[in-house]
């Protein structure tokens, strides 16, 4: 059969994972480390698996230089379950679920959450569009806040938090499914940082969730077990079966991030892949309109749009017949939208930039 080329996959998520990995993967996907069956078929109680989850939790731990005293779970039910499973497990009586209102994402986290308990959105950038973040000094914990819960960048506007706030002892806790592991972040000043993994960590199935151990050895008796934090922590997120197969895959993309030399060097690519296409943007003449503001740029999904949705919309039709993927903005916002997650090469970038160019030269 004939090798079909890669496509230029800028999807949102599932999105694209490092061709290596998949190569990897697929050589020993019929027979892993000599058993005589995939990881698939195996018993998540068995040695092999369980070699496999713990190498998994070890480099997560390694790679982002997570301190003593934090755990790390592997969960299902996507970073949506997250939303509920946050206020489930630490909302407590008399207490607060502070919010920070930054877009799409945020949003369905404070509405899952006033299921729960007592919510507050304490900051939020709702009358710019969400177009921006807030800044550190616009977010303040109430006294009685349980947790403050950001979203560290914001998959659809394309917005990302620069720096974070400062909650002194109310643990901060992000959604950070779309930008976990795109840089170095100091783990200390968490108390959780949860991700489904289909954006930057593999594929879909599994949801990782670091978390101090103090906030996952307490969960209320009253919740269903599936949903307790404390359980899958005292288990090894072994309590019940586990995405095996995907979680395998997080491994692979682990290994392949620590021989790409760790998060400094992954930062410098994404800066660089970042600076290529905003860069494309800002010199268009305002051709091309980039949609965040600048100091809330997502180095993680490049929003933009052109002068009108005619013209969007030759563009993501002459896109898709050169080969590009996954360009159209998210249905709630319109526009354009390039995913840029670390498994897409610098070179889909430079064809995207070189695209973008020549179709300003026909349109312009
Ligand atoms: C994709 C995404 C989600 C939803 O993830 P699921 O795994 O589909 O539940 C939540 N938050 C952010 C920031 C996302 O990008």
């Amino acid at each position: 059969m004939e090798q079909h080329q890669r496509a230029y996959n800028f999807n949102a998520g599932p999105a694209a994972l490092p061709l290596e990995v998949l190569k990897r993967a697929q050589s020993e996907f019929v027979d892993f480390r000599s058993q005589g069956m995939s990881i698939m078929e195996m018993s998540h109680r068995g040695a092999v698996y369980e070699q496999v989850h713990n190498e998994a939790k070890q480099l997560l731990k390694e790679l982002l230089h997570i301190p003593e005293g934090y755990d790390v779970l592997f969960l299902q039910g996507g970073a949506s379950t997250q939303f509920a499973m946050v206020p489930m497990n630490l909302l407590a009586g008399g207490k607060v679920g502070a919010y920070v209102n930054t877009g799409s994402w945020a949003s369905k986290a404070v509405k899952e959450a006033e299921l729960i308990g007592e919510t507050q959105v304490i900051a939020s950038t709702e009358s710019d569009r969400f177009m921006r973040m807030p800044t550190a000094e616009e977010i303040v914990a109430p006294e009685n806040a349980a947790y403050v819960h950001i979203t560290s960048n914001e998959t659809i506007e394309g917005t990302q938090f620069a720096t974070y706030p400062d909650t002194g002892d109310v643990p901060l806790i992000a959604d950070m499914s779309s930008d976990i592991l795109c840089r170095p972040v100091d783990v200390s000043k968490f108390g959780m940082i949860y991700a489904g993994a289909q954006k930057n960590l593999g594929p879909s199935g599994v949801t990782v969730v670091i978390a101090k151990e103090e906030l996952l050895a307490n969960s209320p008796k009253t919740i269903p077990s599936m949903l307790r934090y404390s359980i899958h922590h005292k288990n090894n997120s072994l309590y019940n079966t586990p995405p095996s197969f995907s979680v395998y895959m997080v491994n692979l993309v682990l290994q392949w991030l620590k021989e790409r030399g760790g998060l400094e060097q992954v930062e410098r690519d994404n800066q660089a892949k970042a600076e290529l296409l905003y860069g494309t943007i800002d010199n268009s003449g305002d051709f091309y309109r980039g949609c965040a503001a600048r100091d809330s740029r997502s180095i993680m999904n490049v929003t933009f749009r052109l002068a009108d949705e005619e013209l969007e919309k030759a563009f993501i039709k002459e896109a898709g017949e050169a080969g590009f993927v996954g360009l159209k903005g998210h249905r709630s916002v319109g526009g354009l939208r390039a995913s840029i997650y670390n498994a897409v090469p610098y070179a889909s970038c430079e064809a995207l930039a070189q695209f973008m160019k020549q179709f300003q030269q026909k349109n312009g």
